[in-house]
């Protein structure tokens, strides 16, 4: 790469190389990002994607959450479509995913025993057995495959190992960024910004105001040899028996949901989405440091009681935790438009909606930042809430949020028009083109707007 470079720029006295200048750059490699610089891409930008590891997929590879959640309204209906759809089949065509098919999608023990280890049980519904719904189980190297198959072939200017680092501003605008590489620093140019870094690295150091939030973190892992036909024929043989056990598997890995483990499309392979670990900065190396200690620790208190214990796992080997902690929320863009845990739980419909998941609906605003130009977000960190983030984070809608910022900066590129300029009804018109939902038309249980201007 360094004999293509034409351009350097004059930075704290080191002359840094511009090694891409380019319409789109996107920061972060995760769901949201890597869905962004598609559907960019695919509208005509010439776009790069800065990540700072060696893989792609963020938490939905090397975080290891391995069930897409948030896909379907009350009514059943799939509504997070378009780039998921295709993330969905291809790792489906390599027997990388596993979901119900429609007629399973009911409530009832029989339904739910079949399906329930699987994750696809709509975990918001009170009452036993929950409903079986549409969701996704499915493994994470297929996640990284995918994500780099869909980005060589839109040609997208891959580049991994990169940590941003700083933002190239000028008059309230960003023109770039700068990422630490082992070769020093380097700087891609772009027209367009689309942070999808997950905690707001851009947009910070662009200087848009943002909220400090916070959630659980997890060291998400996952243990192979697990005979799992026997622990489910254990579990519901003896209801009584299994709960006592589960309830000390809880009390050791010490925070769980319902399921401490779920099955993977790899056979014999189970996943476990715990420790819930509170009081960590996802942002601060210390309290990461001491995460990473005591989530190793609490995991092989688990992992010994199941081999000891629990049917089925008598000879279970620890397959091992997740590449990157389980980060679910730092900060939060306070952004045109905040988010507010009502909005999501009451179903508000925004007519400038141009994303969805489940029942809830993202205003384009809730993606633009105040007080900065050429700069979208979209993941984990939009603009909402710390409340309302913890309800409406989940894979698919960052997915869709990526794929409504990447057609939003490409109609600003060919209008020669801000960001905050762009018609909301042309990104909700594009998104259908592109078979994605943007929640344009509210479900009958939407609360309406009253006021667009929020
Ligand atoms: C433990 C846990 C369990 C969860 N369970 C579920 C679940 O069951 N189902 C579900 O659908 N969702 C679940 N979620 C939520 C979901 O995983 C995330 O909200 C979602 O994956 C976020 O995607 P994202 O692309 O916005 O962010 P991320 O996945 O965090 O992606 C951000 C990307 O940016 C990169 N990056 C960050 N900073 C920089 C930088 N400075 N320079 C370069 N690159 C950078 C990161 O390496 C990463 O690749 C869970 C989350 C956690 C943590």
């Amino acid at each position: 790469m360094t004999n293509k470079i034409k351009e350097k720029i004059a930075m704290q006295g080191e002359q840094v190389p511009v090694v891409a200048d380019v319409d789109v750059v996107v920061v972060g490699g995760g769901a949201a990002g890597v869905t962004a610089a598609v559907s960019a891409a695919r509208n005509g930008a010439s776009v790069a994607l800065i990540e700072r590891y060696h893989h792609l997929g963020g938490m939905a590879s090397g975080g290891m959450v391995l069930v897409l959640d948030d896909m379907v309204d009350e009514d059943g209906r799939i509504v997070t479509t378009g780039i998921v759809d295709e993330f969905v089949a291809r790792m489906h065509s390599e027997d990388a995913a596993v979901f119900p098919p429609p007629e399973d999608c009911v409530k009832n023990w029989e339904m739910w025993q079949k399906w329930a280890r699987w994750g696809c049980i709509d975990f918001h519904k009170a009452g036993m057995p929950q409903p079986i719904i549409h969701a996704v189980a499915f493994d994470p190297d297929a996640w990284k495959r995918v994500s780099l198959d869909l980005l060589v072939e839109a040609k997208i200017h891959i580049r991994l190992h990169s940590w941003f680092s700083d933002a190239l501003v000028e008059g309230g605008r960003v023109t770039g960024v700068v990422c630490q590489t082992k070769r020093g620093r380097q700087a891609v140019r772009g027209k367009m910004i689309i942070d999808a870094s997950g905690d707001l690295d851009v947009a910070v150091a662009a200087g848009a105001p943002f909220i400090q939030g916070q959630y659980i973190v997890t060291t998400v892992f996952r243990l192979c040899n697990v005979d799992i036909d026997k622990a489910e024929s254990f579990e519901y043989a003896n209801p009584e028996e299994y709960k006592k056990l589960d309830r000390e598997a809880r009390r050791l890995i010490g925070g769980a949901w319902g399921m401490w483990w779920l099955k993977t499309p790899l056979p014999g392979i189970v996943w476990c989405n715990c420790p819930h670990m509170p009081d960590y900065d996802g942002l601060s190396p210390e309290d990461m440091i001491a995460a990473e200690i005591e989530g190793r620790e609490r995991m092989m208190n688990l992992f010994a009681f199941a081999r000891a214990n629990i049917p089925g796992f008598e000879n279970a080997r620890m397959l091992g935790a997740a590449e990157q902690m389980g980060i679910r929320q730092t900060r939060q863009l306070e952004g045109e438009y905040v988010v507010t845990r009502e909005d999501v739980h009451g179903r508000q419909y925004f007519t400038d909606s141009v994303c969805r998941g489940r029942d809830y609906y993202t205003p384009y605003r809730a993606l633009l930042p105040k007080g900065v130009d050429n700069l979208i977000v979209a993941g984990r960190h939009y603009s909402c809430e710390s409340e309302a983030q913890k309800l409406s984070r989940e894979i698919p809608p960052c997915m869709a949020q990526g794929e409504a910022a990447g057609i939003a900066v490409s109609l600003a590129l060919n209008a020669d028009c801000a960001l905050r300029d762009v018609e909301a009804s042309a990104i909700q018109k594009q998104m259908r083109a592109q078979g994605a939902d943007p929640g344009d038309k509210p479900a009958s249980s939407a609360k309406l707007e009253m006021d667009i201007a929020g």
